[in-house]
């Protein structure tokens, strides 16, 4: 049976598992997913796609369809950027090199941010942040995580504010990944592009044009956090550059506030999918 085929599809393309910061594993995801309804996710998590294949094996008897997807954290002095990649050939060799590059300097950057919450007098063991990561791309999350475990800030809100923060004293710059860097890479692997919540960045507008400018494929209008006005604006804006409108939760954690997972599932369009599919033949080889 094809799985895309229903009238009504729920679709929710952004979500984290256990491979990078999310709380659920890969087949935990898709089991939610199921619950609640879905038709059709994507795992995105930062960095890796390596949930995917867990996650369609758990997908395999079920009627959920899971594309294969991925979050890429760009970042320069100020601010972080975070492109998303749907269809994604995840056996690409280049990709994945590439991928495990930005890990590896990930892993370097915990062990630097450790460093310095040591010469700020705060002592925390890198073993227990790598424990806490069970093996997944290590995040600033992971740290704020050990340091609430230790007693050293009540929350992980917190551990961000006085240490972690872009602008606070323990901070150190992610992989620097260019935003046409990242679209490149996921055009190259057959994946198609799309800028993350362009609302929760200071100046959405200027972002949106940096990733226009840089060949991005849509912008991920239905998100949890964007105002109704601000829904409005971007969307004139994908049909003003013929973009895709994509979306979905961020899910991470079960009980997050208003992400929770498939929130935006009834907000978007039926053609979706089928659009976001008929992108991606352009850059599949
Ligand atoms: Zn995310």
């Amino acid at each position: 049976m094809d799985k895309t085929t229903t009238s009504q599809l729920l679709i929710d393309l952004h979500m984290h598992s256990t491979a990078s910061d999310g709380m659920f594993s890969p087949s935990e995801v898709v089991h939610t997913a199921i619950t609640r309804g879905l038709h059709v996710i994507a795992l995105t998590d930062h960095d890796t796609t390596n949930g995917v294949l867990a996650a369609q094996t758990a997908a395999n008897q079920a009627p959920l369809q899971v594309i294969p997807g991925i979050e890429m954290g760009c970042e320069d002095a100020l601010r972080t950027i975070d492109i998303l990649g749907y269809f994604i050939d995840i056996e690409n060799e280049d990709f994945q090199n590439h991928l495990t590059e930005i890990r590896t300097y990930r892993e370097r950057r915990a062990e630097l941010i450790v460093e310095k919450l040591a010469r700020l007098g705060v002592n925390i063991s890198l073993e227990r942040v790598y424990a806490i990561s069970e093996g997944a791309a290590i995040t600033r999350p992971h740290i704020a995580r050990v340091m609430v475990e230790k007693g050293i800030v009540p929350d992980s809100q917190t551990a961000f504010n006085r240490y972690l923060a872009n602008d606070a004293p323990a901070y150190v710059p992610r992989f620097r990944l260019t935003i046409p860097e990242a679209i490149t890479m996921i055009h190259q692997a057959g994946g198609v592009a799309v800028l993350a919540h362009p609302g929760r960045y200071a100046n959405p507008t200027k972002v949106i044009g940096e990733a226009i400018a840089a060949g991005v494929d849509g912008l991920e209008v239905y998100y949890p956090d964007h105002a109704p006005e601000f829904r409005q604006q971007i969307l004139k804006i994908t049909a003003e550059n013929s973009l895709l409108a994509t979306g979905g939760s961020d899910f991470h954690h079960p009980e997050n506030g208003t992400i929770r997972m498939g929130i935006e599932a009834a907000n978007m369009p039926t053609d979706t999918l089928s659009k976001l599919r008929e992108r991606a033949t352009r850059y599949s080889a």
